[in-house]
């Protein structure tokens, strides 16, 4: 394994006009300019869109801001995971060129008044049951697209709603922002990596493996079209309660792009659900790739 020198240090900026005089210098310089906007508590499943950017990008920004806004009352917004130093060498050891570590008074200074809604595709799957949520990924990142405004923009497919809500409000907004996809990163069993996974105990994270499992065979069912849609969604939902998940707030198989009900085989489909193993919230995804 390449020895990493300990001396690797990241430039830490904490305002949006440090962070513009940063890429000007750079885009001055011609280089091409990467953004990754993360929560921090930063996992494999982070540094797969780090090294996706970093790959394509000639200078990499990552920004870490825990951003209030998206969560909702009684969430899990003070026990979120939090540790910048730690982040920051991770990202330093990679080779990321700057981090933006804005505090939450300086993204939402006093008189903050503006909120960005993507309406319909915001709305059911996790919008449904997180009230409000999408209206806060969205504003910040428009805020975080807009101050970087780098070539391109990372985002993972572990939060495919996400991803679906940013590229409509890139789009819709017209912010000249490439947005990437990154293809979830998992455990060996299945789970997918979350910050959030922390949190599980040794019997709690013995049963999340099975959303993964669940969802590949909920797809794999839509896909070889052996049942109707609402046939597989009956039997994974059966799954998961077997599988000792607490609650499930949904499993719905939808249009891959625009999030609608799936109503031709035609379009790619995507199978999304959310569950609970006690106070832990897991979400996950999987494509329905017809067979052939
Ligand atoms: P977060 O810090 O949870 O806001 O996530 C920051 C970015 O990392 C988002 O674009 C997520 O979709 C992405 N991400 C989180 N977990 C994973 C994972 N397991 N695989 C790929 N991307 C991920």
């Amino acid at each position: 394994m390449a020895s990493v020198p300990d001396s690797a240090e990241i430039p830490i900026v904490r305002t949006v006009a440090e962070l513009r005089g940063r890429v000007k210098a750079w885009r001055a310089a011609g280089a091409v300019i990467g953004l990754v906007p993360t929560m921090g508590g930063l996992h494999d499943g982070h540094l797969a869109l780090v090294r996706a950017a970093l790959a394509a990008c000639g200078r990499v920004v990552v920004s870490i801001f825990v951003n209030p806004t998206q969560f909702g009352p009684g969430e899990d917004f003070a026990r979120y995971p939090r540790n910048e130093t730690q982040d920051a060498k991770r990202l330093a050891e990679l080779g990321v060129h700057l981090l933006f570590a804005p505090s939450a008074e300086h993204i939402y200074p006093d008189g903050f008044a503006t909120t960005v809604t993507v309406k319909g595709m915001g709305e059911g799957l996790c919008g449904a049951h997180r009230p409000g949520h999408f209206d806060g990924v969205a504003t910040v990142v428009a805020k975080l697209l807009l101050a970087a405004l780098p070539d391109v923009a990372y985002f993972g497919e572990k939060d495919y709603q996400q991803l679906q809500v940013i590229k409509r409000l890139v789009l819709d907004l017209d912010i000249p922002v490439a947005v990437e996809a990154v293809p979830t990163v998992r455990e060996a069993d299945g789970l997918a990596l979350s910050s959030r996974n922390l949190y599980l105990s040794p019997e709690e994270r013995a049963i999340a493996a099975a959303l993964n499992r669940v969802l590949a065979e909920v797809a794999a069912r839509l896909a070889a079209g052996k049942t109707a849609g609402a046939g597989a969604i009956a039997w994974g939902l059966k799954e998961l309660e077997a599988a000792g998940f607490t609650r499930i707030d949904y499993l719905e198989v939808r249009d891959a792009e625009t999030l609608g009900p799936v109503e031709t085989a035609a379009r790619p489909a995507r199978v999304l659900a959310a569950v609970w193993l006690g106070q832990i919230r897991l979400i996950d995804n999987m494509a329905v790739e017809p067979a052939g």
